[in-house]
């Protein structure tokens, strides 16, 4: 069978067996066909069919959360962790907190995990978890109640040798601590079964900030590479989370300006750049939203809807907010805006309408795999200072994020000119991320 049919009827398989899993085919639908080059190269991934079995999970775990909220009301959630590939190291991944989670979007994120994993380098494998929770405008008793309830499950399927799952959306410093004294309760104290701990009880210096600077240092690389640089370029970022906040910070300390961010409701466009301690106390300290930001801020504005709506001549565009918040008409805005130069802070915010624009309109595109992988690489520079009882500097980190981001990069783009075309990154990552991965299961078996 030609490597093309073998790739679309596994696709087809896919199909009919998940025909509700929309996120997760999407996901499938992007890479499959851009590993068909590589395939045609290596025909022993095709006849043993990996194709097929990468696809499928390896453990899938649903369960039920019931906690008490401040009135005493007794409520139910459902969490998940999906343990999708342990080829490369334990399972490895975020814990998603939001009401729009459920197993196609997990299945998703966790499948974009085993390559992004695989790219850093980093005994790594991939999974995702999370619930339908909202944590929005819950208090700081039923956060902590929640996160005791959903560890009472988790706990007995993770482990710092079997799956260490993180914080995702929803999931910061304060979540990863509720649960950490859950496990720990239950279990032992085991510093490493999960990462993005608070740095008082040994999480990693520039964990925090890994996503964000790592999407920033990625499109750093590749602009070095056409001697240029982020001095004086006029970005775009959505999205007013931990990654979004910390892109905004490093492309300024590069020289940029950043003009927008957003959250659910709307977006800011702040013509002097986005005022960082302002955004940071609002986000962070007061839990607020975005419309806080203009009330204390001449230069801005506040606008309802999608910051990919908004016409203005911008540079680069880092999409950080969340998947498929940018289809095709909203592409053509960006290409309109002239911007040069797309990285994804979020996993999958671009849909496949949109990406093939970017790749004909020649934008430079780094994909969710690629650009935000430095979160999770440092996640896996927490787990190596667990293991040596040891911390690092924030200096050692951010050096070794720097020229993970830099491997990356280059491995995008050397991927991409061997099997796909020339600056068609987000190949390069699909191939480069599978090939590891690939090659580890062939060797290990079935
Ligand atoms: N949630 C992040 C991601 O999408 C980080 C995962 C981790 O640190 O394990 O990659």
């Amino acid at each position: 069978m030609e490597v093309r049919e073998y790739v679309e009827q596994v696709q087809k398989n896919l199909a009919a067996k998940d025909p509700n899993q929309e996120e997760f085919l999407q996901a499938v639908e992007e890479f499959l066909p851009a590993v068909i080059p590589f395939l045609e190269e290596h025909p022993e991934y095709v006849e043993k069919n990996i194709l097929e079995i990468i696809l499928e999970p390896e453990r899938m775990i649903q369960f039920r959360v019931p906690w008490q909220d401040d009135a005493g009301n007794w409520q139910v959630n459902r969490g998940y962790r999906v343990q999708f590939n342990s080829a490369l190291g334990p399972y490895k991944g975020g814990l998603r907190f939001h009401p729009s989670v459920n197993l196609s979007i997990l299945k998703f994120l966790g499948f974009e995990q085993i390559f992004k994993n695989s790219l850093t380098d980093l005994p790594i494998g991939g999974g995702k978890g999370g619930s339908d929770f909202d944590p929005k405008k819950k208090s700081d008793s039923e956060i902590m109640r929640f996160c005791q309830s959903f560890m009472t499950e988790l706990a007995k399927h993770i482990g710092p040798n079997l799956d260490v799952p993180a914080g995702d959306i929803g999931v910061g410093g304060r979540e990863i601590g509720y649960l950490f004294g859950q496990y720990k309760r239950l279990r032992e104290y085991d510093m490493g079964v999960l990462t993005g701990k608070p740095l008082g009880f040994n999480g990693s210096l520039g964990r925090t900030e890994a996503t964000g600077y790592g999407a920033v240092y990625f499109v750093k690389h590749l602009l070095e590479d056409r001697e240029d640089s982020f001095e004086g370029k006029k970005v775009l970022v959505s999205g007013s989370g931990n990654v979004a906040i910390y892109a905004i910070e490093k492309a300024h300390e590069l020289g940029a300006r950043v003009i927008t961010c957003s959250d659910s409701n709307g977006y800011i466009y702040d013509e002097e750049g986005i005022d960082l301690d302002l955004l940071k106390d609002i986000k962070e300290v007061r839990r607020e939203r975005l419309t806080e930001y203009v009330k204390e801020r001449s230069s801005a504005e506040y606008y309802e809807g999608s910051v990919w709506e908004f016409e203005i001549d911008a540079d680069i565009a880092l999409p950080c907010a969340t998947q498929n918040e940018i289809d095709g008409k909203k592409a053509e805005i960006l290409v309109k805006n002239g911007v040069k130069v797309v990285a994804e802070g979020a996993n999958m915010p671009s849909t496949m309408d949109a990406v093939k624009l970017y790749l004909e309109k020649g934008i430079l595109y780094g994909s969710g795999k690629a650009a935000n992988a430095g979160g999770v690489a440092v996640s896996a520079l927490e787990m190596s200072q667990n293991s040596q009882r040891l911390a690092w500097t924030k200096e050692e980190v951010d050096s070794k994020l720097d020229g993970i981001m830099k491997n990356i990069y280059e491995t995008c783009r050397d991927t991409a000119e061997k099997y796909a075309e020339k600056d068609n990154f987000a190949a390069g990552a699909n191939i480069a991320g599978f090939e590891k991965v690939a090659a580890a299961m062939l060797a290990q078996g079935l």
